[in-house]
Formats: C-alpha cells, structure tokens, sequence
C-alpha cells in the first residue's frame, strides 16, 4: 500500500512565528495530495483590509471597526501553479504579497485577538476540512478549529534562528528591513498569541513535538511520513 491510499486525516500544524510551518506544511500536503490551508494569512488578510479601511491608524487597532468591516471581507483561495500553493484574494483581489509585509506583522497579533474575528475564520476553516485530506497550519488547529485531529505537530525552534529565517524571506523579497526588528516582532507576536484570552498558542496534549532549529526541509518531511504511517497504522 502506498502512503497516500489510507483514509484521507486532518494535519494540524501549530506553533511559534516564523519556525517554517507554511513551507513544512505546503511540503506534506503536495506529497500526501492533500489541500494546504493556511490560516495565518487569513488573519493577516483581515488585518490588511483593516489597515487599508481605516480600522487601523498608527499601529492602533479599533476592535469595533474591524468587527463592523467583517461583513465586508470575502476571503477565498486560488491555487497558483508557480508557487505550488494557494494564493489568498480579499473580495477577488490577490493580497499574498502585501499581507507579508512588516505592518502587518505588526497588527496581526491583535486583530487575531477580536473574538469575532476569531469566529468567522474558525468557521471557515473548519468547512475546508469538513471533507478530511487538509493540512493546515496556525496557532490554534489541533486545539480549537480541529480538536480531533488524527496527526497533531507543534513545530518549534530557536527564536534567533526563526528571526533570520523570516529576515532573510523578506530581504529576498526586497524588503528594507532590520534583523532586530524582525526578532523583537517574533517574540513579541508569540507572547501576544500565547497570552490571548481566545484560543491562545499552546500546544494540544496530544500533539507531537518538532523543534527544527537544525534540521533540512527534506529531514524534516523524513521525520513527518514516519510520524504519517504511525498515525494512519494506528486506525
Ligand atoms: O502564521 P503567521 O505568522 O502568518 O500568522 C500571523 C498571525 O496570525 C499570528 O501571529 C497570529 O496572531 C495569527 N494567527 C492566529 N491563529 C491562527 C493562525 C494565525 O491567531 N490559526
């Protein structure tokens, strides 16, 4: 039997900023042929209209605008071919690239924070999976959006090797930005998400841990399909 002819799971993929959880993820999904979702861009993608609808003005979120501007915020997904993954569109518009930047990274963590907001992405995220064969990664996947998860990850790593990982995405990208203030923004979004009064950052009893500070994508997928066939042996 082949790895991918055992019933289709949920994946759930948690845990810090930065420690290559989407890359992980959109790796296992092309292997396994599952659907990739990721859920940290659709807060972002959130925190972008925000930003761009006056919600947000001089790094201050005013939690009653953004609930008022939910309604308004369609987000679907299209896969694009070249990137091997889905692209996130607010109300038909693609945003992939301007949701990475550093403003946003800045808000994130309190938009994420509104109950409302909360409400309406968990909801839409657990229609996606409704069907099983997803991964999808976040702070909140194997605790809340889907506590029955069959295969849990909380993927961890050095924050200062998490800080140049994102540093150097972004540089890549053209973006001026400082290592300094790229680290002190991973470590004070994992204190924001940590210490939320909804669905904080934890990791799920159940839920097996992978600390990649030093490991190779490739190790890692080596790590993940053992972890995979123990998971779908067990059913
Ligand atoms: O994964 P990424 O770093 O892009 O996520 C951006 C932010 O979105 C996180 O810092 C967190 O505040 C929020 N988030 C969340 N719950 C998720 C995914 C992301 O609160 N499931």
């Amino acid at each position: 039997m082949s790895d991918t002819d055992t019933h289709k799971i949920i994946v759930a993929i948690d845990g810090f900023s930065s420690c290559g959880k989407s890359t992980f993820a959109k790796r296992i999904a092309a292997r396994l042929g599952y659907v990739f979702i990721d859920t940290g861009a659709m807060y972002r993608a959130v925190t972008l209209y925000a930003l761009e609808h006056g919600a947000i003005r001089s790094g201050e979120v005013d939690e009653r605008q953004v609930v008022a501007l939910l309604d308004r915020i369609d987000i679907s997904f299209r896969f694009n071919p070249a990137r091997g993954a889905s692209d996130i569109y607010v109300n038909g518009t693609p945003v992939e690239e301007r949701i990475r930047t550093i403003e946003v990274s800045e808000c994130v963590s309190r938009v994420s924070a509104i109950p409302e907001v909360r409400r309406k992405l968990v909801a839409m995220q657990q229609a996606a999976g409704s069907a099983r064969g997803v991964v999808m990664d976040g702070r909140d996947i194997g605790t809340v959006v889907f506590p029955d998860a069959e295969l849990k990850i909380f993927m961890t790593a050095d924050p200062a090797v998490r800080a140049r990982r994102r540093y150097d995405e972004l540089r890549a990208k053209g973006d001026d930005v400082s290592l300094d203030e790229i680290e002190r923004n991973v470590r004070s979004r994992d204190r924001a998400d940590m210490s939320r009064a909804v669905s904080p950052l934890r990791r799920a009893d159940d839920a097996i841990e992978l600390d990649n500070s030093h490991m190779s994508v490739d190790e890692q997928m080596e790590w993940f399909m053992n972890e995979y066939r123990r998971a779908t042996a067990a059913r």
